[in-house]
């Protein structure tokens, strides 16, 4: 198993330094972020450690996502939130700052909070040429 001595969550993972656990099993361990920005705000990691999503073995990938659904379903109940947002971040320019694969699971409750998603249109693209060029890559 790849663990990496100078990352926080595989610390986490390894019990070196404490977290606020609501789930853990052979594979997956999920905590709640210690500057949350909603109420119930969690990470979900895999104890192994990957870089990001995009680097995490798909069977892994699969049992992390499989947490954060759970977790998501138990918050819209226990918490009364109203809506989740699902959120990971690949590398620095996605705002990855933690370079070990987890997922957050964010609550909404129609109300102010620290999550500020905005999506605003970018430009104006060549749509069939860009569908070209990712279809390409997916062949
Ligand atoms: P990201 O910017 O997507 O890499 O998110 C990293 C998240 O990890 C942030 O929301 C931090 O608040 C959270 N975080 C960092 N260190 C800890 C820790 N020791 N315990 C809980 N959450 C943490
Ligand atoms: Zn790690």
């Amino acid at each position: 198993m790849k663990f990496d001595p100078n990352c926080i969550f595989c610390k986490i993972a390894d019990k070196k330094i404490p977290a606020s656990i609501l789930y853990e099993d052979d594979d997956v361990i999920a905590f709640l972020d210690n500057n949350p920005v909603s109420y119930g705000h969690c990470l979900v990691i895999s104890k192994e450690h990957f870089d990001s999503f995009l680097s995490t073995p798909k069977s892994v990938m699969h049992k992390v996502i499989d947490v954060a659904q759970r977790i998501g379903q138990v918050e819209m109940k226990s918490l009364g939130a109203k809506g989740i947002n699902i959120l990971t971040n690949c590398y620095e320019a996605a705002g990855q700052s933690v370079k070990h694969f987890h997922v957050h699971v964010i609550p909404r409750y129609n109300a102010p909070d620290g999550l500020k998603l905005e999506m605003n249109k970018y430009g104006d693209v060549n749509l069939p040429t860009l569908c070209d060029k990712i279809t390409d890559a997916l062949k």
